[in-house]
């Protein structure tokens, strides 16, 4: 693979923070191939035959040997897996270094689509935390949902708001990851576009934009919370510098954080770094800090929401449709759908979610119809969806069908509602109607790849 042609300012800076050995390797990484990785979902993927190398942070993270075509594999789909590159999730080994994961927390991902650290997030808080996960760019936030649903953990809030609209919020969060829009120096490897876009201007600007987040972000946090800052980038003006400006300006301090130094993770100044020659990964930057300010909460007026409280709601019928045990509280939007928020992070919800502008709970669960009782497609994806109700197991074409929103014909599928799994990982749901089978695999997630694989 060629090294991508890089701009000259760029390798002056990377000679520059490397020296010239170090950056001869560095060149060198960037011609080989980029690693392939993917972080498991435990609470769905039970059985995973292959032995893949391990990602050495992540108990879930493997490599796999070469790029399949991930389309067309049904368990991206059903949420069995994301993928997601191997430096990033260093987050999982920040976490326990710096709160305490077994408490529940009010957790905020300001920066979240596609989601990559928000599933991760997800997957390491306990279950009655709250995680609001946020994107500002409409057509990215319905990208986030798409795949909070699909990654199924119901104690997630999605929200579409700018940093500066989380003001009500100030010192509500025990945790906050900004996950910063930067200059993606790290990804040069990965996506050679990113070259294109960058200058030594646009890393300033990026720098001047992260500040303002930050300094938007950290009055969000209580006092003691913890804010996580990372780029995938490596200079200094939007990695190390942020982070002094926050002690200097915010009142955050940097926690040091250690890494076993066989992952090849390298301290600098106020964070640590990933370089794709030392770490089997891509470029990436991370920094944990402390609030160590009193930012009061605020009592300002609650928003109008789209989802309402329904707790007078009669919704008896839903024990034929969530798992044994699980305690729910019901949403309700103005057009009827029903949606829940666990019962062990209400409260949290109830403290938060008044004062958010644009948000959506991610576990919608359907709505009624007549006398009818039409499931979501998030309830289908859920991990607290019933485990006894009708479940037919599709091949690998017949699924990809299914996915594609095409007509299927399933002789063995029970008559009404039902669920259909490729390899034991739920996709979503039919009707049998007098033997046709209804596909109601939504429009807006359908796969337009042809072939198989
Ligand atoms: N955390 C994501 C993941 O792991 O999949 C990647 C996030 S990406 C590096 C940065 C995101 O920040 C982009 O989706 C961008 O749209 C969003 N963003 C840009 N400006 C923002 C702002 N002012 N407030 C919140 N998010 C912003």
């Amino acid at each position: 693979m060629p090294s991508p042609v890089l701009p000259t300012a760029f390798s002056n800076q990377m000679l520059q923070q490397l020296g010239e050995t170090d950056y001869q390797a560095f060149l060198q990484a960037l011609a080989a191939p980029t690693p392939v990785s993917i972080r498991r979902n435990s609470l769905k993927l039970k059985n995973w035959s292959e032995n893949f190398d391990g990602v050495k942070w992540n108990n879930e993270g493997v490599y796999l040997p070469e790029r399949p075509v991930f389309t067309l594999d049904p368990r991206l789909h059903g949420g069995a897996y994301y993928v997601q590159e191997a430096s990033s999730m260093l987050l999982s080994a920040v976490l326990p270094q710096v709160i305490d994961l077994n408490q529940p927390l009010k957790v905020l991902d300001l920066a979240a689509a596609p989601g990559g650290k928000s599933t991760l997030l997800a997957a390491a808080l306990s279950e009655d935390s709250l995680l609001i996960s946020n994107e500002v760019i409409k057509s990215r936030y319905q990208i986030l949902r798409e795949n909070l649903c699909k990654w199924g953990y119901p104690n997630v809030l999605c929200s579409n708001q700018d940093s500066r609209e989380f003001a009500p919020l100030q010192g509500q969060f025990d945790l906050v990851l900004l996950d910063a829009p930067c200059s993606g120096e790290g990804l040069f490897r990965k996506d050679p576009n990113a070259v294109n876009e960058w200058s030594p201007e646009h890393v300033q600007h990026c720098s001047a934009r992260q500040r303002r987040i930050l300094a938007e972000t950290s009055p969000l946090l209580k006092p003691g919370g913890i804010l996580i800052y990372c780029t995938c980038t490596y200079n200094e003006f939007e990695n190390a510098l942020n982070i002094a400006w926050s002690q200097n300006n915010l009142e955050l301090t940097p926690i040091p954080l250690s890494f076993p130094a066989e992952w090849g993770v390298q301290a600098r100044d106020f964070g640590y770094q990933c370089y794709p020659h030392q770490v089997r990964g891509e470029g990436f930057f991370i920094a944990a800090m402390r609030q160590e300010q009193h930012h009061p909460v605020l009592r300002s007026a609650p928003t109008k929401g789209f989802w309402r409280n329904a707790p007078r709601k009669n919704a008896t019928f839903l024990h034929k449709w969530v798992k044994p045990g699980v305690e729910l509280q019901l949403l309700e939007s103005p057009h009827g759908e029903l949606a829940a928020i666990p019962q062990v992070c209400f409260e949290f919800f109830q403290e938060l979610s008044p004062y958010l502008r644009r948000w959506d709970p991610v576990l919608e669960l359907g709505a009624l119809k007549h006398t009818d009782f039409i499931p979501a497609p998030a309830l289908a994806l859920s991990t607290i969806v019933h485990p006894d109700l009708p479940n037919t197991p599709l091949d690998l074409l017949t699924a990809l069908k299914y996915l594609r929103r095409e007509p299927l014909e399933l002789p063995t599928a029970p008559e009404g509602w039902g669920l259909v799994n490729f390899e034991g990982i739920n996709l979503g749901w039919i009707k049998n109607i007098k033997g046709r089978i209804n596909n109601y695999f939504p429009k807006e997630w359908r796969i337009r790849m042809g072939g198989s694989v």
